[in-house]
């Protein structure tokens, strides 16, 4: 078995996720053999460092031993059970787990499968709390440059229009307020002072406004300030306007505390989990609310009052299993600690990229660094470029754009930095 016949198979049968498909008549496939760490194996011996985390999800390392060996443990005990009606030890735990380690006044875990399914239900059960208070509600608020996934209500809220402009007639109602233009303290003041006017106008049709707090991931590692997270939190109390913390992608330690909202020390009505949640090997979500909004939908038995949600997997014992396995690294192995000195690292080696001349800007927020690059046009593809280049040098590296990054483990060592930065580094040099 080569990467060659692989490839030819998989392109019979698959057709893969955000992909022009064409593309593959020129761009290889890689079929992945094995992986360890931070490292990626082809059919060929081939191996590349996986800078984005698999899309963001890996946080210890692919095949990591712990969890391995809890998932097994987990297999021969109990695979799934159906969750209403039922529950199982690994869901319970984990959700008492969860509730302590997020901000306070988080008190209560409902499951999904998926990042933009766990959207969906923080959506539905904002519109839906207020419904239960006599309020109607119906229209969602979200950040310019914003993403919290595909499915039709996910993607009415986000704002990348790549993805969503195309879907435009079958989307649900929603506006746009300025994120933050860049990470200072004042642009954060300006873009709460346009949240607030809209509220002033239309605070009694707002159900909610969702955002992804300090990055916007798939809108080009979009960086800002944490006094905006202050400032849309007060604004949200003072309009009755829910605020849903999409943490989908910065939660579990990528922005330098374990939840982005920490930082800015809120707790938002509805916080919204999973990438990191499971270190990266099963899918699993999951939405935190508070007692208050719970006790909205808890009555004698009525038609319509029940959040009558699920999802055929929700709170799957092996996807919970390996969560309880991340939470366990998370307490044992001083992760928050040991991803600063990993992020300081980064961090000097950021500095060298600006002094290449296609280099517009670098930024980071902990665990996650940007190059922005300038000087191209969109059709001279030049993500495509540094990809490939990355490919031939041994690393992962998947620009959004005009925007090269990296995400890697958190295991990763200074010398495997080295190995990714250098390489993204010539890679940006050669397009001079
Ligand atoms: C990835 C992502 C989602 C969607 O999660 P999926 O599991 O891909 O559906 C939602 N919000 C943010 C911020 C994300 O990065």
């Amino acid at each position: 078995m080569n990467n060659l016949e692989l490839k030819k198979r998989d392109l019979s049968v698959l057709w893969h996720p955000c992909t022009q498909m064409k593309d593959h008549e020129t761009l290889p496939i890689i079929p992945v053999k094995k992986a360890y760490g931070v490292y990626l194996e082809d059919f060929e011996g081939n191996t590349y460092i996986d800078a984005v985390s698999s899309w963001w999800v890996n946080l210890f390392g692919h095949t990591n031993s712990y969890i391995n060996e809890k998932i097994k443990e987990q297999l021969d005990t109990l695979e799934h059970v159906i969750l209403a009606g039922f529950t199982h030890e690994q869901v319970i735990k984990l959700s008492e787990r969860l509730v302590k380690i997020t901000p306070e006044g988080l008190e209560k875990c409902f499951y999904a499968d998926n990042g933009s399914s766990a959207v969906e239900v923080a959506l539905k059960m904002s519109f839906h709390a207020h419904k239960n208070d006599g309020k109607n509600k119906k229209l969602f608020v979200s950040l310019t440059n914003s993403y919290h996934g595909e499915t039709i209500g996910a993607l009415s809220v986000g704002d990348v229009k790549l993805y969503k402009d195309t879907y435009e007639p079958l989307l649900i109602q929603s506006i746009q307020t300025p994120v933050p233009k860049d990470m200072s303290i004042e642009s954060a003041r300006e873009a709460a002072r346009e949240f607030e006017e809209l509220c002033k106008s239309r605070a009694y049709e707002i159900s909610a406004i969702i955002l992804e707090p300090l990055v916007q991931g798939a809108g080009y590692m979009h960086m800002y300030h944490k006094e905006f997270l202050v400032l849309v939190r007060q604004i949200c109390n003072k309009y009755d306007i829910h605020m849903i913390a999409d943490e989908v992608m910065v939660g579990f330690g990528r922005t330098g505390e374990l939840f982005a909202c920490q930082s800015a020390n809120i707790t938002p009505d509805f916080l919204v989990l999973s990438k990191g949640l499971t270190a990266g090997y099963l899918p699993l979500s999951v939405v935190l609310t508070s007692d208050d909004i719970y006790a909205k939908f808890y009555c004698d038995y009525s038609e319509y009052k029940a959040f009558l949600h699920s999802h055929s997997y929700t709170g799957n014992a092996l996807a919970c299993a390996a969560a309880n396995a991340t939470l366990d690294i998370f307490e044992k192995d001083n992760v928050i600690e040991k991803n600063r000195e990993i992020s300081k690292y980064m961090s000097d080696k950021l500095l060298k990229f600006e002094e290449l001349e296609n280099v517009a800007s670098t930024r980071q927020t902990g665990m996650i660094c940007a190059i922005e690059l300038k000087g191209y046009k969109p059709e001279e593809r030049i993500g495509l470029k540094v990809y490939q280049y990355g490919l031939d040098n041994g690393v992962l590296l998947r620009p959004l754009g005009h925007v090269v990054y990296f995400m890697p483990p958190y295991i990763i060592t200074q010398e495997q930095c080295d190995k990714m930065m250098d390489t993204a580094y010539e890679a940006i040099k050669s397009l001079l």
